[in-house]
Parts: C-alpha cells; structure tokens; sequence
C-alpha cells in the first residue's frame, strides 16, 4: 500500500507538470489571439474612418457643385440687372443675387469645417495604420516565439507523457482508475498531503482517528470531506 501511494504521489506530481505544460501552450495561443484581436480592432477602425472620410468627402464635393451652380445664376442676374425695365425686377434680381452670394459664403464655412474634419480622419486612420503595423510586427515576433516554444513544450510533453504512461502501468488499475476520476472531478489534484491534522485539498481538518490510521500508511484514506487520496505530510521543521 506504502508503494502504491508513492507511485500514485508520483502519477500526481507528473500530472501537474504536464497541466502545466498545457496552460503554457494555452497562455502562448492566447497571446497571438489577443494581438490578432488588436490588429482586427486597428482595421476596423480604419474602415470606419475611410467611410466616414468618403461621406464628408461626397458632401464637400455637393457644395463645390451647388456653389459652381450659384456663381453661374449670380453671373446671369447681373447680367440682366443692365437691362430691366422695372425697379420691382430690379430689387428682384438684387435679393436673387444677395441670396445666392449669402448661400455660397455658408456653404463655402461649411466646406472648411469639412477639410479640417476630413483632415482629423486622416490623422487619426495614419495612426491607426501605424498601430496596425507595429501590431503586426509584434505578432510576427510573437508568432516566431511562440511556435519555438510550443516545439519545445510539445517535446517536454511527449517525454513526460511517456513517463506517466510507465508509472501508470504500475498502479493497480483500480486505483489508477479512482486517481484518474478524482483527477478530474477535483479540479487536477487527486493527492494531496495532510499537514497538522488539515487536508491540503479542502484545507478541512479530518479526524484525529482518522489521522492516525494515515500516519501508519497501510491503507489508501481519502479526505472525508473532498474525498482526494491523502497522505501523511510530517511538518517541516
Ligand atoms: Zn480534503
């Protein structure tokens, strides 16, 4: 039994090492998403502004062709304010054209507002151009780092899946079988020690009776509270 326990201790302690290994690789593969994310978040921004650049653009181009249309009608009002024959027409044509010149003076305000807006847009989309490619240089970086250090932790997993596979064979299977099945039902850890009477697992005291029949180590004991296989741990002095 004394064995079996240290076989099992040794099972659990090759286990952490392979979870390990995993949320390594996991913690690597989640760093490339996250910059990836980044780098989709700079793109979006970028079409937001391109369109938003277009629509200003569209409507600038609007006014240059209403004011083109103005300057044209001021044009031909004078014109005809040579040769009118009444002073009602004359005053008529005087407010046709003060309105146009007053509509183009707004419309060319309005037109300056634009540029200065369409030119903060095309600040602020070089920026995110920018951002984008240092986010992309660091994700080739990223991505050259991590592809050496997932072949390095895939060889360091494979070699210890081997060793796990040789202590496993010398397990009872039954209890390799209950090992396994806490293993995963208790979050990774299967054994744990007890330490001054409190199991490290649920960190629960168990019972003095119980306690002393661990400390002989001739039966496997499980936490009467978290059920994990325990073993007795002698206070480190
Ligand atoms: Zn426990």
């Amino acid at each position: 039994m004394k064995e079996n326990l240290a076989h099992l201790k040794e099972l659990q302690t090759i286990d952490l090492q392979i979870s390990q290994l995993e949320s390594q690789m996991a913690a690597a593969a989640a760093g490339l998403a996250a910059r990836k994310a980044l780098i989709a978040e700079h793109e979006a921004k970028a079409k937001d502004l391109a369109e938003k650049i277009e629509s200003l653009e569209q409507r600038r181009l609007e006014l240059e062709g209403e004011v083109e249309t103005d300057v044209a009608r001021i044009r031909d009002r004078q014109g005809k304010l040579m040769s009118v024959q009444t002073n009602r027409e004359y005053q008529s044509l005087l407010k046709e054209t003060d309105d146009a010149k007053k509509a183009n003076k707004q419309r060319e305000e309005e037109a300056i507002q634009l540029m200065e807006q369409i030119e903060a847009c095309k600040a602020k989309a070089a920026e995110e151009e920018n951002l984008r490619a240092a986010d992309e240089t660091l994700l080739a970086e990223e991505t050259a780092q991590s592809e050496q250090q997932t072949t390095e932790l895939s060889a360091a997993k494979e070699k210890i899946l081997k060793q796990r596979a040789a202590k496993a064979k010398v397990v009872a299977a039954a209890m390799l079988k209950k090992y396994d099945m806490l293993r995963e039902r208790r979050n990774g850890i299967a054994v744990v020690e007890v330490v001054q009477g409190v199991c490290r697992g649920c960190h629960m005291n168990i019972p003095p009776q119980l306690f002393n029949e661990l400390r002989k180590e001739q039966a496997l004991i499980s936490c009467p509270t978290c059920n994990r296989i325990m073993f007795y741990q002698p206070e480190a002095e």
